[in-house]
């Protein structure tokens, strides 16, 4: 697990697991955690590594409801964690879904917990809004398309925007479950005047990018998006995006795009 700092009031956790990442943001006394990282030992580690950064949570955020992203409660079980609305439709929609997912997960690389995730705490906010933290305000945007649920989290008086999958500089656009092309390309639509605002873009998995940075990503992705809907095998995949776990992922782009034609 790598810590970096942001700036003063931002922090960024990257897991050793698929470069999963947690953001700290602060304002005034009060910090919200948005995402977590993987590993039992780094979430067991994760409240120290912030608190000797100064950061002391109060609160929990997900970005989606992928199991990846909810882990954060098994770091700070006593907080809440907040999501979008669809997310909290998708977790009682789907109960046990990211459980199931992590169990899956951990079983095929060996890991064990000390406790299983309890997601009992969870609580619903009205996505587009806006959250309390300090004396500043956090924007909710909706972001779905990777998944069927989620937001975008800014932080304006930071010029930090944290996308959750989306823009990343390691993942090709990932279409999971519920998805569409058309969600995933209105999202990167509306992220991309958020990404104008941002002096930093914290993406799900892997390392922040500059404004300049995320545009360019922004681009790739719609290129890809283009590709992926004309049903090519093997496009042009963008530099450092072209490996073999990102052609599997484009072949369960195609799958999942057939399937949602079949539907
Ligand atoms: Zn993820």
């Amino acid at each position: 697990m790598r810590a970096v700092s942001v700036n003063a009031d931002a922090i960024v956790v990257t897991s050793l697991m698929w470069q999963t990442t947690a953001t700290a943001v602060r304002s005034g006394e009060e910090t919200m955690l948005i995402d977590s990282p993987y590993f039992p030992d780094e979430l067991e580690l994760l409240p120290a590594v912030l608190g000797q950064a100064g950061f002391e949570p109060s609160a929990l955020l997900a970005t989606h409801g992928d199991f990846d992203h909810v882990l954060a409660r098994l770091a700070f079980p006593e907080l809440s964690l907040g999501v979008a609305e669809s997310t909290m439709l998708r977790l009682q929609r789907s109960p046990g879904e990211a459980q199931r997912d992590l169990r899956d997960r951990d079983h095929e690389y060996y890991v064990t917990r000390p406790r299983p995730l309890a997601l009992g705490g969870t609580q619903s906010l009205p996505v587009p809004g806006k959250l309390g933290l300090g004396g500043e305000e956090l924007e909710l945007h909706p972001a779905e398309g990777h998944t069927g649920d989620g937001m975008a989290v800014f932080a304006p008086w930071l010029g930090l925007l944290v996308c959750g999958d989306y823009l990343s500089a390691v993942e090709i656009p990932m279409l999971g479950l519920g998805a569409a092309a058309a969600e995933y390309r209105a999202t990167l639509a509306r992220l991309a005047p958020l990404v104008e605002r941002a002096e930093t873009v914290v993406v799900g998995h892997g390392p922040p990018s500059s404004r300049e940075g995320a545009l360019r990503l922004l681009e790739e992705d719609v290129g890809y998006l283009d590709a992926l809907e004309r049903g090519e095998q093997r496009p042009r995949l963008p530099e450092g995006r072209d490996s073999g776990r990102q052609r599997a992922i484009h072949q369960e782009n195609l799958s999942a795009l057939d399937a949602a034609a079949r539907r």
